[in-house]
């Protein structure tokens, strides 16, 4: 309450005054001797010592200190006065009780102020802290929303780029580098895509730190095994620690010591798996987890999407039996190709193919044989014909090619090599050995033939020549 130094001048102070006392009665008692009047002399004293010492005591000593004082020094003015027959001390005596009184009250007042006071700033000082203490974590709050905000606008952006056109690996490297790039702490992000046929996990993309070194097990360890059985989603803190994992890595393969790993699910099946490595223990919280899981989401809906838009598009412009492409498509192909060639000046030549009484074949041997020889005929075509022509199945059982880069000659040359490999098979039906030929007709890019009607008219003339000629051969325009 009152400071220390305050405390020590005014005990000094009543030192000072205990001292002048004693001296005013020790020359009282060497003045009078004999005489007892010395002490009567003295209670005068007594009485102003004893007011100062009420006065200062709750300053010194509290307030309630007053009436033991005020008690003391009573009783000793009391004994004193009666014992000389001098009771108008008692009025002195009087005097100090209503001097303590007085000053009991005052004090006591200012004390219970001073007190009240400090209660109220201990108040203040409390709910100070508690406002401290509850900005900081409102600040923290604040931080980890903003943090999850920027994620969750990124992710936004994220999903737009998934769901644009994209191919499938195009999809497979994003899923990659969005996982590494939205994660901090990882140092490795690997997908792995379920091959369908054998079931096997296939290592698909990856985004590592360069000075890792590189994935060696292309079909998952123990970790991506537990995901795509389990089909949960796995966070292992520290792969020593973890009692589900006895991994031993083969020679340091992967660097890393804590991973979060989830499954890829499309229509209720496992597809892949989305996974990030540390080298550092605890590297991931369940926020990552759940960050990862959401961008596997993306991934799967998008990798669905392609997939499903893969094959529409395949049959929207292949044909069912033979896997080649329909009459529209190669119709739009050769029109970009001839604006190639008039552009770079380029050769492009086309082949029609056209099987021999092919309607007495099917009346002997039926659709159905007919069918295979369809698609015998299209195999001799696909294996033998290199990539980069484009194969249409054109009419029921007429084949177009283009062949961009390929002039008249060599044209020729490789619809002579297809009639007579056609020729040369054996088609076994019901154990009888058939055989068919073809008949073919090519045309080239030319001064005569400048456009896609050209050419197909003219391939079409030399096809109707051929089978006018006697048919298994080839008629160039
Ligand atoms: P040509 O030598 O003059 O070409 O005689 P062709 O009998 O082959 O005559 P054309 O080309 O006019 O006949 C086409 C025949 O091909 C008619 C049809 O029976 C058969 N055909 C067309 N599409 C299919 C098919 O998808 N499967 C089967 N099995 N036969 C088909
Ligand atoms: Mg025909
Ligand atoms: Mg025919």
């Amino acid at each position: 309450m009152y400071p220390l130094k305050y405390k020590l001048s005014l005990i000094f102070l009543l030192l000072l005054l205990s001292v002048l006392f004693g001296y005013l009665t020790f020359t009282s008692l060497a003045s009078s001797e004999a005489d007892s009047s010395y002490i009567i002399n003295t209670i005068p004293d007594a009485f102003i010592f004893s007011a100062v010492v009420i006065i200062l005591s709750p300053v010194i000593f509290g307030v309630n200190v007053i009436w033991p004082i005020f008690l003391v020094s009573s009783a000793a003015i009391l004994v004193a006065s009666t014992s000389l027959g001098r009771h108008i001390y008692s009025l002195q005596i009087f005097a100090i009780l209503c001097i303590s009184l007085i000053i009991y009250f005052f004090y006591k007042r200012k004390f219970d102020i001073v007190e009240n006071d400090i209660t109220s700033t201990q108040k203040i000082k409390e709910s100070t802290n508690l406002l401290k203490s509850q900005s900081i974590k409102a600040k923290k709050v604040n931080r980890a929303l903003s943090d999850r905000l920027g994620r969750y606008r990124n992710l936004r952006e994220i999903g737009e780029s998934f769901s644009a056109k994209l191919s499938l690996q195009e999809i497979y490297n994003l899923a990659a580098d969005t996982a590494f790039s939205m994660i901090p702490n990882s140092d490795a992000a690997l997908l792995f895509m379920i091959d369908e046929q054998n079931q096997n996990l296939m290592l698909t993309s990856s985004k590592a730190k360069s000075e890792l070194p590189r994935v060696k097990s292309k079909n998952g360890d123990i970790f991506d095994q537990w995901v795509f059985k389990e089909r949960q989603l796995l966070h292992v803190e520290n792969i020593d620690g973890d009692f589900r994992f006895d991994y031993k890595p083969l020679q340091r393969e992967r660097l890393f010591a804590s991973l979060i790993s989830v499954p890829l699910i499309a229509q209720s099946r496992i597809i892949g798996i989305l996974r990030l490595n540390s080298r550092y223990k605890n590297a991931y919280t369940f926020d990552d987890l759940r960050l990862l899981d959401f961008i596997s989401g993306l991934v799967s809906s998008a990798v669905n999407n392609a997939r499903l838009y893969e094959t529409t598009e395949e049959l929207s412009t292949k044909d069912s039996l033979t896997g080649f492409y329909i009459h529209r498509y190669l119709k739009e192909r050769l029109s970009e190709e001839v604006d190639r060639a008039r552009l770079n000046n380029s050769r492009l030549s086309v082949i029609m193919f056209d099987i021999d009484h092919f309607k007495d074949y099917n009346d002997k041997y039926g659709h159905s044989a007919g069918d295979k020889v369809l698609l015998g005929i299209s195999k001799i075509i696909r294996d033998k014909l290199k990539n980069g022509y484009t194969v249409a199945r054109y009419g029921g059982e007429e084949f177009a090619v283009l062949l961009p880069g390929v002039d008249k000659e060599k044209a020729r040359e490789i619809a002579d090599t297809l009639r007579k490999e056609i020729e040369s098979r054996k088609f076994t039906l019901r154990r009888k050995q058939t055989r068919v030929t073809v008949s073919a007709g090519v045309s080239a890019y030319s001064e005569e033939a400048q456009d896609r009607e050209d050419l197909l008219k003219k391939a079409d003339f030399c096809l109707y020549k051929a089978k006018k000629e006697g048919r298994n051969q080839v008629c160039v325009a």
